[in-house]
């Protein structure tokens, strides 16, 4: 059945976006789950949400590759209907580098996957979403990072860099398409339990550095999931182009 509250999450086969489908599919969502090539963490999470009697498809497409984006969209229009949320989730993490270390192609890398991805998905929803081009409006979530504002030195500079990018771009899309019908904001994640720290080179990252959060412990993906939701839904209906941090105070 079509309904008319259908979401894409981008980068939800795990961590937060699949914390992020569920959520939303409890919340009465149709969900798209999307990944790029853990078939089987999608198919866990489309099962649940299935078994507790949302509608839920899966689209495996690489989000920094404008063909796989442009048939994810019309996936999504085909399967479920125009869509209302995008959540632009995905993203890569490197090992723990200092600057000197990091190569140009890895740079570039970062970029690609975190940002050209998010602008990619950004532009095909507000093709659709936008009053302009006929659409009835929706909502944006960018996830970006702490690391936006942190910098990350000595871990990984690249990956701030690419956030900084999505803060920037969020900020920037909400002011041009605010007479549009279209929300777009961000929540910037502190240490959260997700495998994004095995990428980086440490899974137990988050454990080793809780002590210096001023909640003293690190983040649940739940927790982030909630206040993506909040963004997306007409509880936020005046907030546009603003950040939550979902950082434990850091
Ligand atoms: P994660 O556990 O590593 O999961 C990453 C997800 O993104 C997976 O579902 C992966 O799919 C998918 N993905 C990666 N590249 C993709 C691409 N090019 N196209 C489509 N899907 C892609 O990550 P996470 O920790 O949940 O992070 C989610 C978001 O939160 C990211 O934007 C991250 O930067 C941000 N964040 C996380 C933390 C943290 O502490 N965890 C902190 C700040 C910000 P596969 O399963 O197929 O690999």
């Amino acid at each position: 059945m079509k309904s008319n509250k259908i979401a894409l999450i981008t980068g939800s086969s795990r961590g937060i976006g699949a914390e992020t489908a569920k959520l939303f599919a409890e919340n009465g969502y149709a969900v798209c789950i999307n990944y790029v090539s853990n078939d089987a963490a999608a198919e866990k999470v489309k099962n649940e949400i299935l078994l507790n009697g949302a509608n839920c498809i899966c689209v495996k497409a690489d989000v920094s590759i404008a063909s796989d984006v442009i048939r994810l969209f019309e996936t999504v229009d085909r399967e479920l209907g125009s869509i209302s949320v995008l959540v632009n989730n995905a993203a890569i993490l490197k090992i723990q580098s200092r600057m000197e270390d990091i190569s140009e192609e890895r740079f570039s890398e970062v970029l690609q996957k975190n940002v050209i991805s998010c602008f990619l998905c950004c532009k095909e929803a507000v093709k659709r979403m936008s009053t302009k081009h006929g659409g009835t409006g929706g909502a944006i979530v960018n996830v970006s990072s702490g690391a936006a504002k942190s910098g990350s030195p000595n871990e990984y500079i690249d990956y701030a860099a690419s956030k900084g990018a999505v803060d920037t771009l969020t900020r920037g899309l909400a002011l041009e398409v605010a007479a549009e019908g279209i929300r777009v904001n961000a929540v910037r994640p502190g240490m959260i339990h997700t495998e994004m720290h095995a990428s980086g080179g440490e899974p137990n990252r988050v454990d080793r550095l809780k002590a210096k959060i001023p909640l003293q412990r690190g983040g649940e993906a739940k927790e982030v999931a909630e206040a993506i939701l909040w963004l997306a839904t007409e509880k936020s209906s005046y907030v546009t182009g603003s950040f939550i941090d979902s950082t434990g105070g850091l």
